[in-house]
């Protein structure tokens, strides 16, 4: 069976987190609390930073919402480590 990378809870609070930090917020409804999307997987952007996918739970609203990260919020969240990072030393 392939392993799939999840985000473990402590993932999942931080980047709930991150996301008021950054005061990311629903296109659809405004709402300043988006949720880790489920199932969804942080990419790796070429600068070493991450994407992270929420969902808006207030509006249940089809929009995905980039949480972007900084390489180092990416490495705090040990978001490489999930996979495949694009150059590990
Ligand atoms: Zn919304």
């Amino acid at each position: 069976m392939a392993k799939k990378s999840r985000l473990t809870d402590l993932q999942d609070r931080r980047l709930r987190r991150l996301a008021r930090e950054k005061d990311l917020t629903c296109p659809d409804c405004g709402s300043s609390e988006p949720v880790p999307k489920e199932g969804g997987q942080p990419k790796d952007l070429p600068d070493g930073g991450a994407e992270a996918p929420m969902r808006c739970e207030a509006c249940e609203g089809a929009s995905e919402i980039a949480l972007v990260l900084s390489p180092e919020e990416a490495q705090a969240l040990g978001l490489h480590s999930l996979g495949e990072g694009p150059e590990a030393p």
